[in-house]
């Protein structure tokens, strides 16, 4: 043996496969595959960015005090009370870093989002998957499969890749079964597509109590997923943890700029989520139309379903050929499924189109 060697377990790591946005040929492709804001981002996050360009030779102000002021006075918390992070994955694995290590266990449901598994295998934690009933998080379920081991619970909700959600009663009686020193991760990065009534971001179980956080994202309705910035609410004890993991100038300036002029410009989020709304009712009833199966989802992407893998293989390839980008879920545990991102009316037009043919071949 000669060179150098990683920790045990590193290379045991599946590597996570992003949505791709390339497509073959020189067709200009309708990238679906990334739950990204088919509209953009807000004019003027945009503006900020450029204005920040002004001082790229200073470093950021390593707190982001501005934008989490920002966020909790609208929330109604301290700033104290708030983190941020180079998008919330970096917030989900300084949790996982400061919380679990070998020997640990990681929970989270069966078709759960992925890196919640992938952060815990790098501290050399285990990932525990619970099943799921009807592609959703089952709470019974998900206490059942806690131990003695188990540092933190996740629960995306809604949850990517299935669109599917619980509601905030099932989320309290979750977290009611669990041990006072398990941390209840909720991952709200699609809360803000989320209307139904009974549908809570968990915003009120990390105000009462000390083991439950909130993440949130820029990525997906703010539309600023390449500057990379997510947010936490969480209890000071938990902050102050946090705190000592996190890099001291995690969030460049240009994030902070953006997030800021984003959080504020209203007029934008609403406007996606009336778009997101109108072209999921769209997509999933021709889709059904079609023959594929849909399931409910309250994000802004759905699952197709195919009903064999060997299906929804060639539909992927399909719509690849066609310049359509759809996700594979696989990985997931999906194999008959593929995601696909709400896109503009354009690219949903195309999308359809394509199906269409497909289904017709
Ligand atoms: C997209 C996504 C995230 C966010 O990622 P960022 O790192 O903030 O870009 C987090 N959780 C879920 C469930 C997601 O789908």
């Amino acid at each position: 043996m000669s060179g150098p060697t990683p920790r045990p377990g590193i290379l045991d790591i599946p590597l996570y496969v992003p949505g791709t946005h390339a497509a073959g040929g020189d067709i200009e492709p309708a990238i679906l595959s990334a739950n990204e804001n088919p509209l953009g981002a807000s004019g003027e996050a945009v503006d900020a960015v450029r204005k920040s360009a002004e001082s790229l030779h200073r470093y950021p102000e390593g707190g982001s005090i501005e934008l989490r002021r920002a966020i909790a006075g609208e929330i109604g918390c301290a700033p104290e009370n708030l983190i941020c992070g180079s998008g919330s994955d970096e917030i989900i694995s300084m949790l996982i870093r400061a919380y679990a290590g070998p020997g640990d266990e990681v929970l989270q449901s069966r078709h759960g989002f992925l890196m919640y598994a992938i952060s815990a295998k790098t501290v050399g934690a285990t990932p525990v998957f619970a099943p799921e009933t009807n592609l959703t998080t089952d709470v019974d379920n998900m206490l059942a499969h806690v131990t003695d081991r188990t540092r933190l619970v996740f629960v995306a909700n809604p949850n990517n890749p299935t669109g599917s959600y619980i509601s905030g009663a099932e989320l309290a009686r979750l977290h009611a079964g669990l041990p006072e020193d398990v941390i209840l991760v909720i991952d709200a990065a699609y809360s803000e597509y989320v209307e139904d009534p009974d549908y809570s971001d968990g915003q009120e179980l990390v105000a009462a109590h000390e083991n439950v956080v909130m993440t949130r994202t820029f990525s997906k309705i703010f539309g600023l997923a390449a500057l990379r910035l997510g947010w936490a609410y969480a209890p000071s004890s938990i902050i102050d943890v946090v705190n000592r993991v996190r890099g001291p100038f995690n969030v460049g300036a240009p994030a902070q700029a953006a997030g800021l002029a984003a959080w504020a410009d209203k007029a934008h989020i609403a406007e996606s989520r009336r778009h997101n709304k109108e072209q999921i009712a769209r997509v999933s009833g021709a889709l059904d139309q079609l023959g594929i199966t849909v399931p409910s989802s309250v994000g802004n992407f759905i699952l197709a379903g195919f009903g064999s893998s060997e299906k929804a293989e060639a539909a992927l390839d399909y719509l690849m050929a066609q310049g359509v980008i759809p996700r594979s879920v696989a990985g997931y545990g999906l194999p008959e499924y593929l995601r696909i991102t709400i896109g503009t009316v354009e690219e949903n037009s195309r999308l359809i189109s394509a199906l269409t043919d497909f289904s017709e071949s």
